[in-house]
């Protein structure tokens, strides 16, 4: 298992020593010296509130020491971010079309035009985003994808557009369209946070990569 020091990313052989049950001692890291990872003892609300906050500790504690590759259930846990995703993707799409189209008319035709549409967002501006992402890594954080795991790179991606479960209170309360546009940026800066973290670089390369996938993304579902 791969576990990393939330302080500075160091690689750590263990998080804490387990005396018994209740009674554990948590690691320092050997190179920064500090607690490799203080979350252990933490309630999930202050990981929540920290990631939130857009610390990288917290991203860091999620994606290398909770969710490793190694684990039997990672495939798994990336085809349901994956789904879930995708759902939420095309919630928004829902969304954004029905403020500019569905008070038009409501035939059957218009029906299918709209889910026709939908799915051209989701499929082919997720398509345009992947492609653009990798390329933007692979020219600005001079590094190929290959260099580190694929999949560790996309559940990066997949969890840290959690802000897009705020959608889902659009369909309790009404907001303003400018709403989904705020959650928007929300997720592009949370990935440009998730994007540090695993691939260990600056913070404006990344910030510039994940700037220029989404705005490909949204190009994309506009044009079409
Ligand atoms: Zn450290």
């Amino acid at each position: 298992m791969e576990y990393r020091c939330v302080q500075c990313g160091f690689q750590v052989k263990t998080l804490f020593v387990q005396y018994s049950p209740g009674n554990i001692r948590l690691m320092k890291c050997e190179k920064c010296k500090a607690v490799a990872d203080e979350y252990i003892e933490c309630e999930l609300m202050i990981v929540l509130i920290d990631l939130i906050l857009h610390k990288p500790k917290a991203y860091r504690h999620l994606l290398y020491n909770v969710l490793n590759q190694q684990s039997t259930h990672f495939q798994g846990l990336l085809w349901k971010l994956l789904f879930g995703f995708l759902v939420l993707d095309a919630y928004r799409s829902l969304l954004v079309r029905h403020d500019e189209e569905w008070g038009m008319s409501m035939s059957i035709s218009s029906y299918f035009w709209i889910y026709r549409k939908i799915l051209v967002d989701v499929f082919l501006g997720n398509f345009m985003f992947l492609c653009c992402f990798l390329l933007a890594i692979r020219k600005l954080l001079k590094t190929s994808a290959q260099f580190f795991r694929l999949g560790k790179l996309w559940l990066a991606v997949l969890i840290s557009s959690y802000f897009k479960i705020l959608l889902v209170a659009m369909m309790v309360w009404e907001f303003p369209p400018s709403v989904i546009y705020i959650i928007d940026l929300l997720v592009l800066s949370s990935n440009t946070v998730a994007l540090k973290v695993i691939t260990e670089s600056d913070m404006n390369p990344c910030v510039g990569a994940c700037f220029i996938a989404h705005a490909v993304k949204f190009c994309t579902t506009q044009a079409f």
